[in-house]
């Protein structure tokens, strides 16, 4: 009888997102069905919010002024919170270096989270612009035409959100990392495919102007600004989409890396569960990949949990059965792309338990 009812939850938790999975695996054949034109460069506003980049600025501009894109038709707004390692002077000096490209610095007087400095961006960034990128300082684009690709896209009135597919860039523990990415880009790709993912990127997240300021902005309160954005555009009826040909990376943390992972994962459950309430007006194709998501990031991970206590409970009052499949497990952990799933649902668990206590 536990047997059974773990092994049912077992079955559930595994089979959900290999059918996800192969459902998205199929979507990708029919492209993202968005029309593009690969000659539409319109003025764009590019956001780099900044707490403490020193480290990370020049090489950041450098990849922007290094796009295959008119660099007239570019201008970077940097919105400074009140860093104390010198972001601002060192950006100041590399544009000043540069005087073919605009740089303009917004700053802050205190932090207030990247949230309120995107919003503070926002309101600061002229009426000539109708599309705005935003990126992280410690992210990068992977491909020199990643800018133009993304904006093409917007050539098509429906699409109203654009991001890029996440590569693995150096750092630690890539293993983990690129072995989660492969189920997780084709779940993007998939999803846009059909209609959009609730999952964006802060490496490369574009968006039409007019729809943030119908949004009255980015969200403050929750870590996952972009993904709830690109969800909230979806619900509205406009495609946010994640591009085969946009590629971005992020050096992966060589030190905490799970610390890290965890805080991810708990900003993803954030927004997760903050987007329930938007699942009736979501439009159809986008209520069940946002159903979907939200299984697979509050529930699915809960399965595994009961069934592994479940099966610990009744092999300890004897159950030969629950031994070997908990043996059965174990033993697969030796196989990579279990190990790396079982890895992640522990961080999402961990993150649910956080984000109980506390968010961050
Ligand atoms: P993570 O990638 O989720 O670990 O978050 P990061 O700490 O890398 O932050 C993402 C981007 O937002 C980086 O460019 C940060 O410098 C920037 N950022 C984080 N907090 C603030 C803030 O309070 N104000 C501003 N302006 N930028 C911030
Ligand atoms: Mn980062």
């Amino acid at each position: 009888m536990l047997e059974e009812a773990a092994l049912t939850l077992a079955l559930l938790h595994f089979g959900f997102p290999l059918y996800y999975y192969s459902w998205a695996k199929g979507m990708l054949g029919k492209s993202v069905r968005a029309g593009r034109d690969p000659g539409f460069t319109p003025r764009v506003a590019v956001v780099i919010p900044t707490y403490n980049e020193a480290g990370n600025i020049e090489r950041k501009l450098e990849d922007i002024y290094s796009q295959d894109y008119p660099r007239d038709r570019i201008t970077v707004y940097i919105v400074d919170s009140a860093s104390s390692d010198g972001t601002v002077g060192k950006a100041l000096d590399w544009a000043s270096r540069h005087k073919d490209i605009e740089v303009r610095i917004v700053e802050e007087g205190e932090r207030r989270g990247k949230g309120r400095a995107l919003n503070t961006a926002l309101n600061t960034i002229d009426g000539g612009f109708d599309f705005i990128v935003v990126t992280d300082a410690d992210a990068f684009w992977a491909n020199r035409d990643a800018l133009r690709n993304a904006l093409s896209y917007f050539s098509d009135e429906s699409v109203g959100a654009v991001s890029c597919v996440k590569t693995p860039g150096g750092g630690g523990f890539t293993g983990v990392e690129s072995g989660y990415r492969d189920f997780y880009n084709v779940v993007r790709l998939g999803e846009s495919s059909a209609y959009s993912t609730p999952v964006f990127h802060g490496e490369l997240s574009a968006y039409r102007r007019r729809l943030l300021e119908d949004l009255g902005g980015f969200p403050t309160d929750i870590g996952s600004d972009d993904s709830h954005t690109a969800t909230l555009i979806a619900v509205k009826g406009y495609r946010a989409i994640v591009a085969p040909d946009v590629y971005c990376y992020e050096p992966v943390p060589r030190r905490k890396y799970f610390h890290w992972r965890v805080r991810r994962a708990q900003h993803l459950i954030q927004h997760f569960a903050k987007s329930i309430r938007l699942l009736p007006r979501s439009p159809k194709a986008f209520r069940k990949i946002l159903a979907a998501e939200i299984f697979l990031h509050l529930a699915n991970p809960i399965l595994l949990l009961i069934s592994i206590a479940l099966l610990a409970y009744s092999a300890y009052k004897g159950s030969p059965l629950s031994l070997s499949l908990l043996a059965l497990g174990t033993a697969l952990l030796a196989y990579k792309p279990y190990r790396t799933w079982i890895v992640m649902q522990l961080i999402l668990l961990v993150a649910m338990v956080k984000n109980a206590f506390r968010k961050e």
